[in-house]
């Protein structure tokens, strides 16, 4: 098989950045989203590696928050002979995050329909509902900066919200996240393939 993007990984937020954490479980846990990006992204990056499917990891840096501007920045100053995608990766929040709720599932964004971001994003969404089982709430399109800004074509995954009890336990497993890191790898192989 040959290679024919640059994906762009990016892996949401910092530990700073407000709000983005879950309650607190009862035993005390709680998911911070910074890190539950990170740690998907790593492990998307260990399969691309061993697949040799070329990436980049967009925000290298682990505690501090590096903003929307600089992330758009960085991927569109990106100079390289193959065509690049961004994959932004995320899990969602009910209202501000501070409260248990009922909201859950899978949701993929891109910025318009019918663009090459909605074929990937169509593809993303059905790899992370095959594999995880989870509630299918569908591609929908966003105006978030990430997906706006950027000058390739751009998805933004939301895995399940970590105001949900049920899914931010899920979340914090490190099987559910291999799982996790196998779907979105699964979606960039089939795009690969297209
Ligand atoms: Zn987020």
């Amino acid at each position: 098989m040959s290679k024919k993007y640059l994906w762009i990984l990016d892996n949401g937020h910092g530990k700073a950045t407000a709000g983005k954490r879950s309650p607190k479980l009862d035993d005390g846990r709680q998911l911070f989203e910074y890190e539950f990006n990170r740690d998907i992204v790593k492990r998307i990056s260990e399969k691309c590696k061993e697949a040799g499917i070329y990436y980049h990891i967009l925000v290298p840096e682990v505690d501090t928050d590096v903003s929307l501007t600089v992330r758009v920045k960085r991927a569109n100053a990106l100079v390289g002979n193959m065509p690049k995608i961004f994959v932004s990766v995320h899990s969602n929040a009910q209202g501000n995050g501070n409260i248990w709720g009922t909201a859950n599932g899978i949701e993929t964004y891109c910025y318009t329909l019918g663009s090459k971001g909605n074929i990937i994003a169509d593809i993303f969404q059905k790899n992370l509902i095959g594999t995880l089982g989870w509630k299918n709430r569908g591609v929908k399109t966003s105006a978030f900066y990430v997906l706006k800004y950027t000058s390739m074509p751009a998805i933004l995954s939301e895995t399940g919200f970590y105001t949900n009890n049920n899914e931010c336990l899920k979340l914090l497993d490190g099987q559910w996240r291999d799982k996790i890191a196998l779907a979105h790898f699964d979606a960039i192989v089939e795009t690969e393939n297209l």
